[in-house]
């Protein structure tokens, strides 16, 4: 064999086998690989620190995007975020894995990451629980099996169930009016969150996300909001019951884009339960108080689904692998699911943007709102839409949209101020400056009744 051909199958053997390391990573790896993945793509992405977890360890993200740390109009924010229970691993690995699969494709042309990466500025907390993890691992070193060990922050805390409860306003909301969205949180919350969570609660209110994922384990499911059922306890019973959000189909789809991408989830048998088409409403397994995915669509414009992606809630790092390439396509396309629906932007007479202006679709009783640069996104399935546009002190416009499968509709809006002496627009109480009465669309319940059935959940949380 020429010396150059071999030089050629070295390189191409080292193409192939070295640049991804599967293995765990603990904390100082983990910081180490985000830092590693930026100088790799230093034009592409950004690390930053969202704030410390109660032993002090800093919630790093790495951004992607073609201008990391700036917004630019018109292009959406999405988030991955993982380990938020600290024994609960693979989706940290997984989101490290993404990282270096964003990075090596963007340098090598891949054609379908660089138009992702252009066109869209990603955020990933590969853990949102460092303190719980580094007690897993250390448990799993030492061989210790806990089912649960290392799932709490340090203070003992389920980050899950400890965001504030926005679920029983929004159901009083929908049976006596008042706003759908954007509840407001309570005067006193961060004496009533870890640190953690108070670190996420800020992000997410300072990003206009649109679309996000949070990576569990102890179940192989894409699991979608609500996760809390309207009667979430009845006499010391959980009741679970399906709760469907306005945006029930569009969840429905937005969990089977990850569980048809995936591997195996769609079967639908996985780790000894049944989920058809691999997606289940959160509240219909079990129903859970102040979790994470259901906070972001009731204080945000941000849709997020849960994905529970292993039935071992720690994989020996001989399955890390397999684990990948089995999630890989289906971390992608969710990613591009945030290009769907409707876009634009809100501005007045003089082209000014109008942020916080809200924006309704008729028949969904959930509003988003624009940003502070007065883009708006607004995901949607295929269909025709009347969607109408308010903001205080202007006119609303209303204007009806075809929606197709492929890009997002942009849908500009242009808003006249209201004539003088109009009054201006009451708004209701608790509604903040973004809030807004509707007019109240009451749900039938009675066909949710039926369904429901009371049981308490035998299994451990996932
Ligand atoms: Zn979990």
């Amino acid at each position: 064999m020429s010396d150059l051909v071999s030089i050629f199958l070295q390189l191409l053997l080292f193409k192939l086998v070295a640049p991804v390391t599967f293995r765990h990573h603990r904390y100082d790896d983990l910081v180490r690989t985000l830092y590693k993945v930026h100088n790799e793509c230093p034009h592409v992405t950004r690390v930053y620190s969202i704030g410390r977890s109660v032993k002090g360890r800093h919630l790093y993200v790495l951004e992607f995007s073609d201008y990391p740390g700036i917004h630019e109009p018109l292009e959406p924010e999405v988030k991955y975020v993982g380990n938020m229970h600290g024994n609960e691993v693979l989706g940290r690995e997984l989101l490290l894995q993404l990282s270096e699969f964003l990075c090596e494709e963007f340098r090598n042309g891949n054609q379908r990451i660089v138009r992702l990466v252009e066109g869209t500025r990603i955020h990933i907390l590969p853990s949102m629980n460092p303190d719980g993890y580094e007690v897993a691992a250390a448990a799993q070193d030492r061989d210790i099996s806990g089912y649960l060990v290392g799932r709490n922050n340090a203070n003992g805390v389920d980050l899950n169930r400890n965001f504030p409860d926005l679920n029983t306003y929004i159901y009083y909301n929908e049976k006596n009016g008042g706003p759908n969205h954007h509840l407001p949180l309570p005067d006193n919350w961060k004496n009533q969150v870890e640190p953690e969570t108070q670190a996420v609660i800020q992000w997410i209110r300072s990003f206009n996300f649109v679309l996000s994922a949070n990576l569990h384990g102890g179940a192989v499911v894409a699991n979608y909001p609500y996760d809390k059922s309207l009667e979430h306890r009845v006499r010391g019973f959980r009741r679970t019951a399906n709760a469907p959000t306005p945006d029930d189909t569009l969840f429905q789809k937005l969990a089977k884009v990850y569980s048809y991408a995936h591997g195996w989830m769609h079967q639908g048998w996985n780790c000894g339960d049944y989920f058809p088409d691999g997606i289940t409403n959160g509240a219909s397994w079990y129903s859970l108080s102040k979790g994470m995915q259901d906070f972001n669509y009731l204080h945000t414009n941000c849709f997020e689904i849960t994905l529970e992606l292993s039935c071992d809630k720690f994989p020996r790092q001989e399955e890390l692998q397999r684990e990948w390439l089995s999630n890989r396509e289906a971390l992608i396309q969710f990613l591009e699911e945030v290009h769907q629906g409707i876009k634009g932007m809100v501005r007045d007479e003089n082209y000014n943007n109008l942020a916080d202006a809200v924006i309704s679709v008729s028949g969904i009783n959930h509003d988003v709102t624009s940003g502070d640069h007065g883009d708006y996104f607004r995901l949607l399935l295929p269909g025709t839409y009347t969607v109408t546009a308010t903001a205080p002190t202007f006119d609303p416009e209303t204007v009806s949209v075809t929606v197709g499968p492929g890009e997002p509709k942009l849908v500009n809006f242009q808003l006249k101020r209201s004539t003088p002496p109009a009054a201006p627009k009451r708004r209701g109480p608790n509604s903040g400056h973004r809030g807004r009465v509707l007019p109240k669309k009451v749900q039938p319940r009675a066909a949710r009744k039926k369904e429901m059935m009371v049981k308490q959940s035998q299994r451990v949380p996932a």
